[in-house]
C-alpha cells in the first residue's frame, strides 16, 4: 500500500478541580514533536502508529504531537497554538489518505472543554468527509458525541496500568490501513452509563470488577463483523455534561450488531458499579492501623493529590498524620512545592531548614504545615521512565530536595510528575523498601510498583481534585443522577450513540 498517512495529535488528561491550569512549559517539558523528531519516535502510541505504516509500506506523514502531565484545563493561548500547529502542518502536508491522531480522551482547554472533539472536528474540516480519521484514546477517556460523529475510528487502550500505548498505536494503524485498503467499513456504537468512580478497582488483570467487563470484551472481539472492543472507564475528573463508563464498539459495516453489543457490555458494567467504589479510611486511622501491621512498608495511597489525575501534587494531609502519630517511623512523602524546593537548595545539603509546606498550588483543599527538617539530598529531578505509557521518555521533577524530618523524609518537587514505578524515589536512592511507611498519590500504579514488598494498602479519603470517592466533587454539569451521587439511581438501557457512515476514499 503506498497511501500517505498523516501523524499528530494532543495527548493529555486533564481536571476541572484542581486550580493549576497546563501552561506552554508542560508542553515543553513533555513532548513537542515535529518533523524527524516525530519521526523518530519508536515508544508509545506514536511509535507504534509508525511502526505498523511502515511494516505495511505507508508513507507516515509527520504532522505535530504535544503532550503533557496531567493538570488543569489548557491555557487558551497554548491550546490555540498547539491546535494551529496542527492544522497548519496538516495543511502543508499535501495530499493525505488519512489522517492518526494520538490523543487522550479526558483532554480539556479553557475555550473548548471537549479538547479532542474539537480537534477532531477541527481536523475534519480540513481534510472532509471522504478522508479516513482514525483516533487513540486512553480507557480512561471522556468520549463525546462530537468525538464519535468527527471520527471515523476510535481505538482505546487496554490495559491498567497502561502497558499497551505501543500496541494500541498498532491497532490504530492496523485500522486506517484496513479502511484504506477497502476491507473495514467502520461504524461506531458507544453505549454509556451513570458511572463516575475512582480509579482504585479498574485495573484490567483480573480479578475485579473492570477487568471483568474487559475480559468479557476482549472475548468478543473479532467475532463476526466486531473489529474493536474497548471498555470506558471515564476520567472523572471532569465536570463535563454526559459522563459516564462504558463501551465503545467499532464494527464492519454493522451498525446494529455494534450497537447490541455495546448495550450489552455496558449493562454489564453498570451491574458492577458497587464494586467499582472504594472503601476508603482517614489518614490517622491508617497510620495507627498501619503501625499495627507487621513490618513495611505500608502504602497510604493518598489519590486525592494525583498528579498522573491533574492534581497538583502538594497535599500535606497524610504528611501531618504521619507527623503527628508515626514521628518515630520511617517513611518517604512526596510534595510538590516549587518554593520550598527553592529553599532547600538556597540552604543546602546538611542545613536545617524551616517550611511552610504544602497547598501552594492549589490551595483549596488544605492548609500548609510547617516543618523543621535537615536538607538530606538534592537533586535536579531530571530522571528517565521505565516503562508505561512514557517509557524511555524525560521526566522532570525540576529542583527537588529530600528534607528529613527524623526519619521522614519529604520528597519536595518543583514540578508534578506522573508516578509509573519509583524511578523519582530511585533517582534520590531512597529506599521505600526500609520504610514503615510510603506515601503513594496515585489510585493503582502503586500496586506495580510495591508488588512484593508491601505489607498493607489504605486508600485515603483526604480533600483534593482526585479523590478515591467521587462524591466528594462539586459536579454541576451533569443533567440526570449518576452513581455513587445517588445510589439508588436506576436506568432502563444504556444512552448509545453511533459514528456517523461515510463514504471513505480508499487506496490500491
Ligand atoms: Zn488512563
Amino acid at each position: 500500500m503506498s497511501a500517505r498517512v498523516g501523524v499528530g495529535g494532543i495527548f493529555i488528561e486533564c481536571n476541572h478541580f484542581t486550580a493549576q491550569l497546563a501552561d506552554r512549559a508542560a508542553f515543553e517539558r513533555s513532548e513537542w514533536l515535529a518533523g524527524e523528531a516525530l519521526l523518530a519516535k519508536d515508544t508509545g502510541v506514536i511509535g507504534g502508529m509508525l511502526s505498523v505504516l511502515r511494516d505495511l509500506g505507508c508513507e507516515p506523514v509527520p504532522l505535530f504531537y504535544a503532550s503533557a502531565c496531567p493538570s488543569g484545563a489548557v491555557e487558551v493561548a497554548v491550546y490555540d497554538e498547539l491546535k494551529n500547529e496542527l492544522l497548519r502542518r496538516l495543511s502543508d502536508a499535501g495530499k493525505l489518505d488519512g489522517v492518526l491522531l494520538c490523543l487522550h480522551g479526558a483532554g480539556a482547554a479553557v475555550n473548548a472543554p471537549d479538547l479532542e472533539g474539537d480537534l477532531a472536528g477541527a481536523v475534519r474540516a480540513r481534510v472532509g468527509e471522504s478522508i479516513p480519521i482514525v483516533g487513540t484514546l486512553d480507557l480512561h477517556a471522556h468520549v463525546t458525541s462530537k468525538m464519535l460523529m468527527q471520527t471515523d475510528a476510535l481505538l482505546a487502550w487496554e490495559t491498567y496500568p497502561h502497558e499497551d500505548a505501543f500496541e494500541t498505536g498498532e491497532r490504530g494503524a492496523r485500522g486506517m490501513t484496513e479502511i484504506l485498503a477497502g476491507r473495514l467499513k467502520p461504524v461506531m456504537a458507544l453505549a454509556k452509563v451513570p458511572v463516575l468512580v475512582s480509579a482504585i478497582h479498574g485495573q484490567t488483570k483480573p480479578p475485579g470488577p473492570f477487568a471483568d467487563v474487559m475480559q468479557e470484551a476482549k472475548r468478543l472481539e473479532g467475532e463476526g463483523a466486531v473489529f474493536s472492543v474497548n471498555p470506558i472507564l471515564v476520567h472523572p475528573y471532569l465536570n463535563m455534561p454526559d459522563m459516564g463508563g462504558g463501551v465503545l464498539v467499532v464494527a464492519n459495516d454493522d451498525e446494529s450488531g455494534a450497537v447490541s453489543l455495546a448495550k450489552r457490555l455496558a449493562k454489564r458494567y453498570w451491574e458492577k458499579r458497587v464494586e467499582l467504589q472504594p472503601e476508603t479510611v482517614s489518614p490517622a486511622d491508617a497510620v495507627r492501623r498501619g503501625l499495627q501491621a507487621k513490618g513495611g512498608p505500608v502504602l497510604l495511597v493518598e489519590t486525592a493529590d494525583c498528579c498522573g489525575g491533574g492534581a497538583s501534587g502538594d497535599s500535606v494531609h497524610t504528611l501531618r498524620a504521619l507527623l503527628a502519630e508515626a514521628p518515630g517511623q520511617a517513611a518517604i512523602v512526596p510534595v510538590v512545592d516549587p518554593g520550598a524546593a527553592q529553599v532547600a537548595h538556597s540552604a543546602g545539603l546538611g542545613q536545617a531548614i524551616r517550611l511552610r509546606l504544602g497547598h501552594q498550588l492549589d490551595p483549596q483543599w488544605g492548609d500548609p504545615v510547617e516543618v523543621e527538617g535537615v536538607v538530606t539530598k538534592l537533586s535536579d529531578g531530571a530522571f528517565v521512565y521505565r516503562g508505561g505509557i512514557w517509557d524511555g521518555r524525560a521526566g522532570d521533577m525540576g529542583p527537588t530536595a529530600v528534607v528529613a524530618v527524623g526519619p521522614i523524609q519529604i520528597v519536595i518537587s518543583g514540578n508534578a510528575t506522573y508516578d509509573w514505578m519509583t524511578e523519582q524515589y530511585d533517582l534520590l536512592d531512597l529506599s521505600p523498601a526500609d520504610c514503615k511507611f510510603v506515601v503513594a498519590k496515585n489510585p493503582m500504579n502503586y500496586q506495580q510498583a510495591y508488588a512484593g514488598m508491601m505489607k498493607a494498602v489504605y486508600v485515603l479519603d483526604t480533600p483534593g481534585p482526585t479523590p478515591a470517592n467521587t462524591n466528594a466533587l462539586p459536579y454541576t454539569a451533569m443533567s440526570s443522577g449518576w452513581f455513587p451521587a445517588e445510589p439508588e439511581h436506576t436506568i432502563d438501557e444504556p444512552e448509545v450513540l453511533v459514528s456517523r457512515r461515510r463514504k471513505l476514499r480508499t487506496t490500491p
